[in-house]
């Protein structure tokens, strides 16, 4: 056997949501939706689709290995410098390179929990001590991390909204926290979600990059844009941390149509905005009808919703799939379900009720 990095040693795998496919087989059914990894139910923009076909022709080529149209155009989206820009194979390969970035064995990474399942995962890898903070009400404490922060911590993580929960910080929160982050500490604003946000009282995290060396911001073209399988994620910062992060840039990361279909699709914002509307009216129609049946429903300002069901987590993911609906159990925790179309979310209504009957709710 060959000897590894003790680091590695009891690192989780990632697990991701389980296909429809894989779900409808296992229990025979004759279909299955899936609404376990926040995908958006629409596909690609149509301008997105084209330019990603356009670009097969020639994919016998390396793809520009600076990504640098989408660069440019992200910027000029963005109000910031080209240079302010890195494009990632999704926000999640961007996440990892700020933990190798920044963290010397030993260091100390914060975030809050439960949160996205691969800051653990990552932090193991770059053998990052791993400081979780509990949220309070379903938030990240920001208070809290503020007061776990050591002189060895060198990375901060803001899930904003958060995924499982669905809430967001408040600018307030945020001005006090920033106040007491050490300026040599990096502070990232995961906001992965940020296209489906509505409540006013949450900062843009790119409104904090001006004001603030430290911080940097993570955005997707997964979510909103729906382009989950192309995997491109896009980084903004001052420029003296993208080109810091930007040493970890493994050549050619971001491939030819996923680039192409990326710029495509900032040249369709209207379109995208009017999808992202229509999942924000689905997410507040369900999010009253869970509340008018009683359910332990969080308020969401992103594209999936989160009940608290500590002790049934996992029998009401399992439920869901014997009846085709796909969701994400965290166990112990509770079970997160992402806003699909009108008749999918009206099937998870139909879910839950019969969920309810069952006693799991
Ligand atoms: N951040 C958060 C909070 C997420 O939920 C996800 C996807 N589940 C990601 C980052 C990664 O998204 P991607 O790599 O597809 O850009």
């Amino acid at each position: 056997m060959i000897r590894t990095r003790r680091a590695l040693d009891g690192i989780p795998r990632y697990v991701p949501g389980k296909s429809a496919e894989s779900v409808a087989a296992e229990h025979e059914l004759a279909e299955a939706v899936k609404l376990a990894s926040n995908e958006a139910p629409f596909g690609p923009l149509p301008a997105a689709i084209e330019a990603a076909a356009a670009t097969l022709a020639t994919a016998n080529r390396y793809p520009d290995n600076g990504a640098v149209d989408l660069v440019d155009a992200l910027a000029a989206r963005n109000g910031v410098a080209p240079e302010q820009v890195l494009v990632g194979n999704g926000s999640v390969q961007l996440c990892q390179h700020l933990f190798f970035t920044t963290i010397e064995p030993g260091d100390e990474a914060v975030f809050g929990w439960p949160s996205f399942e691969a800051y653990p995962i990552q932090a193991q890898q770059a053998d990052a001590v791993m400081v979780r903070v509990p949220l309070r009400d379903h938030t990240y404490d920001l208070p809290a991390m503020a007061d776990a922060l050591t002189e060895r911590t060198r990375l901060v993580f803001v899930c904003t909204p958060n995924n499982p929960t669905g809430t967001v910080v408040s600018r307030a929160a945020v001005d006090d926290f920033l106040a007491a982050v050490p300026d040599d500490c990096l502070v990232v604003f995961d906001e992965a979600y940020r296209e489906f946000v509505t409540d006013p009282d949450t900062p843009d995290g790119i409104d904090l990059v001006a004001t603030h060396p430290n911080v940097l911001v993570l955005r997707t073209f997964s979510k909103a844009y729906g382009l989950a399988a192309l995997r491109v994620g896009y980084a903004i910062a001052q420029p003296e941390v993208i080109e810091a992060v930007r040493k970890l840039h493994v050549p050619f990361e971001v491939n030819a149509v996923a680039q192409a279909a990326a710029l495509a699709s900032l040249g369709a914002e209207a379109e995208m905005r009017a999808r992202v509307a229509v999942v924000v009216a689905e997410r507040e129609r369900m999010y009253a009808a869970l509340v008018q049946r009683g359910m332990p429903v969080v308020p969401s300002q992103a594209n999936f919703l989160w009940l608290e069901v500590p002790d049934t987590a996992v029998e009401l993911a399992l439920h869901g799939e014997r009846l085709g609906v796909v969701k994400r159990s965290f166990a112990d925790v509770g079970v997160r379900v992402t806003i699909g179309t009108a008749a999918e979310n009206d099937r998870v209504l139909d879910v839950l009720d019969s969920a309810r009957s069952a006693g799991l709710i």
